[in-house]
């Protein structure tokens, strides 16, 4: 082909690869007259204004040394037009790179970046259609411009690639910054409860018995008659009964009115074995109409101590070494004769009042004393229900209310506020 002839000729990389921009050419007479082209050889323009004496044609450029011969007659117009052939697919080429690259630039979405991945490099894009037009090049310059072709590819691929890349980072990114928590919020606060004052009080007297080696047993707060009055030597129709009005169930079930059945209920179940010692505490019921002292429902704790030679003093050291702990070093005891079914004799015990140091003041109602406690030898009668031989041991009893030990400890006026649940007053005892 006559190019190839050119080709052959041609040194520098940039005679045929540079790119030529413009040629200005007078149709009749070719190697007669001053031939202007322009050529832009790795960028850098330079002018050819006329062939030399020698009929070539100096392509100078500053870019690289690019020499041609023209050839004889037509065939530099026929070399020149298949240039300008070859010059206008690389130009698209180049254009499009530069068209494809700068609009890949302005984009931030991966779906724009696959929407141009379709537009450029797609079976039906742009880059096909351009080398499409391959078929009309020589076969010298079919690999020149195919491997332009492929260099614009993958120009535009790597591109695409980068811009694949920062766009799905950056979508991660705003994902992340549209779900992330905010921290600084405030947390929602969690309310912590804390024990109800009672159960303190509770607590603290089961440490105190159980420090002096007593157990702690319990029992059922829906009794029979038997097991609440009977055994405690209150047979029906006894007046001590009056005292302890209930709700009944039914005639022979109610609710307990003290936590004594729980010492029957375990003196029976020791089965005639000594030592008994055991603090029975819970929730008792009476018919009693509520006001700040009294109330339907209120907290007992009993003790119980049965064996051989436990006398009296036994009685009255245990709860004094209680009312010590439970009140201060300085506490002390007094007993008073009293009356009660299941004990005899029977004792109601005072401690010295904390509040003013058995001075008198408002709370001991200015005696000096505060009566807490019921107590007594349990009744012979009792050892003897409960399967205990009353000739062989003797035991003494005790009960306080809870409730009071607690008003009088955290100075609480009405009883009713243990059973309100107000919580104003519950979570003052938070840290006792
Ligand atoms: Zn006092």
């Amino acid at each position: 082909m006559e190019t190839s002839t050119w080709s052959e000729r041609s040194q520098g990389e940039n005679a045929v690869t540079g790119s030529i921009l413009e040629t200005v050419f007078p149709p009749n007479s070719l190697l007669s007259r001053p031939l202007n082209v322009k050529v832009r050889g790795s960028g850098i323009i330079s002018v050819i204004n006329e062939q030399d004496e020698s009929g070539f044609c100096p392509f100078s450029n500053k870019g690289g040394t690019a020499t041609s011969r023209p050839l004889p007659g037509g065939r530099f117009f026929y070399f020149l037009m298949r240039l300008k052939e070859v010059y206008t697919v690389r130009e698209r080429l180049e254009a499009l790179k530069a068209e494809a690259l700068e609009e890949l630039e302005q984009i931030g979405q991966t779906a724009q970046v696959q929407e141009l991945r379709v537009k450029y490099l797609g079976k039906k894009g742009l880059l096909t259609e351009i080398l499409r037009g391959m078929g009309k090049l020589s076969a010298e310059e079919r690999p020149v411009i195919g491997q332009l072709g492929n260099e614009v590819r993958s120009a535009i691929e790597s591109k695409l690639e980068e811009k694949k890349e920062a766009a799905e980072r950056a979508e991660i990114e705003a994902k992340l910054a549209s779900e992330s928590i905010d921290v600084t919020l405030p947390g929602r606060m969690v309310h912590v409860g804390n024990r109800h004052p009672l159960t303190l009080v509770t607590e603290q007297i089961e440490d105190i018995f159980l420090g002096m080696g007593f157990t702690v047993a319990e029992g059922p707060e829906i009794e029979t008659d038997y097991y609440n009055f009977e055994t405690l030597n209150l047979p029906k129709n006894h007046p001590a009964r009056d005292m302890q009005d209930s709700f009944y169930i039914t005639e022979e079930i109610l609710l307990r009115t003290h936590t004594s059945p729980v010492q029957v209920r375990t003196m029976e179940k020791m089965k005639g074995k000594v030592p008994v010692k055991v603090i029975c505490p819970g929730r008792v019921y009476r018919r009693d109409n509520d006001d700040a002292t009294h109330s339907h429902v209120f907290n007992q704790v009993e003790g119980l101590m049965v064996g051989e030679n436990v006398r009296m003093s036994d009685l009255k050291g245990v709860l004094l070494n209680f009312a010590r702990q439970m009140f201060g070093e300085g506490t002390e005891i007094r007993l008073r004769p009293s009356f009660f079914p299941f004990t005899e004799p029977s004792a109601e015990v005072d401690v010295s009042c904390s509040m003013c140091g058995g001075k008198g003041c408002r709370v001991c109602k200015h005696t000096g004393w505060l009566e807490i406690l019921g107590s007594g030898m349990v009744h012979p009668r009792v050892l003897e229900m409960a399967g205990y031989d009353p000739e062989k041991y003797t035991g003494f009893a005790f009960g306080m209310g809870i409730d009071r030990i607690a008003m009088l400890k955290y100075g609480i006026d009405d009883i009713r506020h243990f059973y309100t649940n107000d919580v104003r007053f519950l979570k003052q005892f938070n840290r006792v």
